[in-house]
């Protein structure tokens, strides 16, 4: 018997864990993946909150931990045949399979019990608390953090009537040299007048850079034959890996209140909870927060004997703040893509420093 559970060892269970760990509960971390292991995500901190967060729960600065020099100068954005756009702005860039072992290391450094390779199938609740099933063997606690990502199996078993809407996003790794972009910056493209499709070209270590993006299947020959006319990339080469995800959409249903990330003592963090903050979907910091949130909440349950979903759900306002001010820029990027490519990189210069560089939650 554990007194929590957390399902999911990316950076919003690797945050929770630890401090739940550092409060002295015992806690398990379940990974259903081998670890470390790969997650489809351009590994920005781009926010000053998200440094800081990951900084403060985490100790030592990932900028020295793992890729020392490793920042970008900021982000340049592309229509065809128009001038780029910049926003200046310095940003953490990482692989997040180092990044987030890293994290995963520091929650079992804080003593939390970490095991990989071990996929929750389902959750049942009884009296004395939550029993998770993982092929062949059954674990039980008294609370629950389900960060488990975009696809949750924790968040369908405690809603199962909740109707998500999911998204999808590709990533293909190369590894060549490209020309006209500089590495110390994140490219982001906007080939079809539109502001989705869209890709973006991030460099990394070793000579490699990512080409990832939403809604691109269809033009990718396009897409390349592009980056072959103006970057030099060859049409001939091969990704090194691909590899694709799923995002969920629950921006709307948290905001109406249709949708309350937890039930009890289940709590539901970063990505399960959908709590990736609109415009850019940047969702480290919201896991990382919310993990610590979940750890708090489940102190404070202890002590008081209320259900942890009780002080969790308030001390989420912050995020949700930030998700209501962020949210209303999607529609509106929509409509000024509308007005022609000179107006929809404006914008879009627009809401990336108010979802970038304003961030605060
Ligand atoms: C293309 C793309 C680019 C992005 N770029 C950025 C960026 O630059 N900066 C940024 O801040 N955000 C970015 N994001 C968003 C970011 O990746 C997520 O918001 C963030 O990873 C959420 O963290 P998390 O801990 O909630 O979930 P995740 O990082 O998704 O971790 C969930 C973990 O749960 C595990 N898991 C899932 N199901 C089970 C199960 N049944 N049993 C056990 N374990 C399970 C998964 O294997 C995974 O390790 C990007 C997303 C995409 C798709």
């Amino acid at each position: 018997m554990y007194d929590v559970i957390v399902v999911g060892g990316g950076p919003g269970g690797s945050a929770a864990a630890k401090r739940c760990a550092e409060l002295g509960l015992k806690t398990l971390l379940l990974e259903r993946m081998k670890l470390p292991r790969r997650k489809v995500c351009t590994g920005m901190l781009v926010a000053k909150v998200a440094q800081d967060l990951v900084e403060e729960v985490f100790g030592e600065s990932p900028s020295k931990a793992i890729t020392p020099s490793q920042y970008l100068s900021g982000i340049r954005v592309y229509a065809p045949g128009i001038r780029p756009r910049t926003l200046e702005h310095r940003i953490f860039i990482a692989w997040r399979k180092e990044m987030d072992y890293w994290m995963n290391k520091k929650a079992e450094q804080s003593g939390a019990e970490l095991r990989d390779a071990a996929r929750v199938e389902t959750i049942e609740e009884g009296p004395d608390g939550f029993t998770v099933r993982l092929a062949g063997a059954d674990v039980k606690a008294r609370f629950l953090i389900g960060a488990d990502g975009a696809t949750s199996v924790v968040r369908s078993c405690l809603f199962p009537d909740l109707r998500v809407r999911y998204g999808g996003a590709t990533r293909e790794v190369y590894k060549g040299a490209l020309k006209n972009l500089e590495t110390d910056y994140m490219h982001w493209f906007f080939p079809a007048h539109r502001i989705r499709p869209r890709f973006d070209i991030n460099f990394k270590r070793d000579g490699l850079f990512a080409l990832e993006g939403g809604g691109l299947k269809d033009l990718s020959k396009e897409i390349k034959q592009y980056l072959a006319d103006h970057y030099g990339f060859d049409p001939q080469w091969e990704p090194v890996w691909k590899d694709g995800c799923a995002l969920s959409h629950l921006h709307d249903e948290l905001l109406s209140g249709a949708f309350v990330p937890a039930k009890g003592n289940a709590l539901l963090i970063g990505d399960a909870a959908g709590l990736a903050v609109p415009v850019a979907y940047e969702g480290i910091g919201s896991a990382v927060k919310s993990g610590i949130l979940a750890a708090a909440s489940i102190g404070n349950a202890i002590e008081t004997g209320q259900p942890a979903a009780s002080a969790y759900v308030p001390s989420l306002e912050g995020i949700m703040a930030e998700i209501k001010r962020l949210h209303p820029l999607e529609d509106w990027l929509t409509k000024e893509a509308e007005k022609g490519d000179e107006a929809m990189l404006d914008a879009v210069i627009f809401a990336f420093k108010k979802a970038f560089v304003e961030s605060e939650y």
